[in-house]
């Protein structure tokens, strides 16, 4: 730590600025003391309050009310949006900033993914900002001083036509020249690693794979969770139940926003609300190239271990892991219409299922216990919106469409990066002008089914 009231130093090195003034303790020196940080989680900290009947845990992020200003407004307190401000406050010393959610905090998309992570895209753009997302999921638990349980099981892609076996290939190949460690695998040590599955299908049998080793899962609710609290922290404001109703601008540049709370004034705003990008954009006075869909999930009841990777079948398009309270976590596909629906439907619990009991007839007689939808952001080449946009002070941050989830940490870096200094290398390529310049990053076969 340096002075009193100046920066504090956090255990992994980063600084933050101190918090407002409400957060702070005056000690008797006359100097201000650097912010009192929550308290550490550790397994003394639980034994610590084992003794006393858990009755000192902290509430883990605070509910302020909203100010009147703040330097940085993020619409959207997903994933993207949370680590998004934690950046603006970790990289920047930016602190003053509210997130603003209509809902409650990883209610969106964040909480309803089936939470793959995998960095195995084609395009070098993608590669980069996923594996810097994968790689920053691999401390985040530490970072964040919060138990995100990143699970890095190993990942299959499985090839169950020519075609996808060609395309597997030159992925492994790309992977291998932007230092992305994938490898292309055969059918038995496809079985080898998955042996409940069936490898010889009568209708599309396993013909090898993209196998990731490091990638896999994380618990979803507690990327959202670690975020926010470390935010809070630094001194930010979560507001939860707050609508952003209204984008108020003077002339070309962005003033403020309009809320179910009350207008609040801003000098840059980060628009971070997946499926509802083209919403807020409208209000903002802009159009996005986005597509609004229901994509769905859903889970069995609970059963012992019986797949500790997770396997993606593009081609039947299904796609399974096993939870940690052992359900099998099923993923499906997008609705083929759009919509705003942030719920599941019938027949695509049919189609999934269908899908997979041929890729392993041990799930035919297992009971499906919940399904779910979110509302996710397509563009046309399946790869994100990072930039700046025709508003001054206006950024976006949307796109992720089927596959965001994993992107989260290295998305929020290049928001935080591009909204402090108005350019990052990460975002660089994701910016607006490519569907003026029709200079695409199609990810059609890393993110078109694939989530
Ligand atoms: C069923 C399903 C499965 C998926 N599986 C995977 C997967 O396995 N791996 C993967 O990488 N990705 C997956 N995804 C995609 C991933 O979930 C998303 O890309 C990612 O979570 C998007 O995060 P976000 O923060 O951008 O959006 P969200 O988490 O949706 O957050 C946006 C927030 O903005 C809020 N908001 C909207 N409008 C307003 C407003 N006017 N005012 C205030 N707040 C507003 C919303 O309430 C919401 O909380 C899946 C998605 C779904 C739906």
């Amino acid at each position: 730590m340096s002075q009193l009231g100046a920066i504090v130093t956090h255990r992994n090195g980063a600084h933050a600025l101190p918090r407002s003034s409400k957060n702070k303790k005056t000690i008797q020196t006359g100097f201000e003391a650097p912010e009192t940080h929550m308290r550490r989680y550790s397994a003394f900290a639980i034994a610590r309050e084992a003794a006393r009947y858990h009755s000192g845990w902290e509430r883990a992020w605070a509910s302020p009310q909203p100010k009147k200003k703040y330097d940085v407004i993020i619409v959207g307190a997903g994933g993207h949006g949370l680590a998004t401000a934690y950046y603006l406050g970790k990289n920047f010393g930016i602190t003053n900033v509210a997130v603003l959610e209509k809902g409650w905090l990883g209610g969106g998309n964040t909480g309803r993914n089936t939470t793959i992570i995998r960095s195995n895209y084609l395009q070098d753009a993608s590669a980069a900002i996923y594996e810097k997302a994968r790689s920053l999921y691999e401390t985040m638990s530490q970072d964040l001083n919060y138990n995100v349980m990143f699970s890095p099981r190993g990942l299959i892609m499985l090839a169950q036509t020519e075609h996808e076996v060609r395309g597997y290939q030159r992925t492994a190949h790309a992977n291998a020249l932007q230092g992305v460690a994938t490898e292309f695998i055969t059918p038995q040590k496809v079985k080898d690693l998955v042996p409940i599955i069936n490898i010889s299908g009568p209708r599309y049998p396993v013909l090898g794979g993209l196998w990731q080793q490091r990638g896999g899962t994380a618990r979803h609710d507690a990327v959202a969770w670690g975020y926010a609290r470390a935010c809070s922290d630094m001194g930010m404001d979560i507001i939860q139940q707050c609508e952003v109703t209204g984008v108020r601008r003077d002339g070309g540049k962005v003033v403020g926003v309009d809320t179910s709370r009350g207008a609040i004034d801003c000098d840059k705003l980060g628009i971070v609300v997946a499926g509802h990008s083209g919403v807020l954009a409208d209000m903002a006075g802009f159009r996005l190239p986005l597509e609004s869909l229901a994509l769905q999930a859903l889970v069995s009841e609970p059963i012992k271990p019986c797949i500790d990777v997770v396997v993606m079948a593009n081609t039947v398009h299904g796609y399974m892991s096993q939870s940690d309270k052992g359900e099998l976590v099923i993923g499906g596909g997008t609705d083929g219409f759009n919509n705003y629906t942030q719920r599941g439907s019938f027949h695509h619990i049919e189609e999934t299922v269908r899908a997979l009991v041929e890729t392993f007839p041990m799930i035919s007689r297992l009971k499906m216990l919940r399904q779910w939808g979110g509302i996710v952001d397509m563009t046309g080449d399946r790869s994100p919106i990072l930039s700046k946009t025709p508003v001054e002070g206006i950024f976006v941050n949307c796109g992720w469409g089927t596959g965001g989830f994993k992107a989260i940490p290295g998305s929020g870096w290049a928001m935080a990066e591009l909204m402090a200094k108005g350019h990052s290398p990460l975002a660089e390529e994701f910016g607006l002008n490519r569907f003026k310049e029709g200079r695409f990053i199609d990810e059609s076969v890393a993110a078109g089914v694939a989530h």
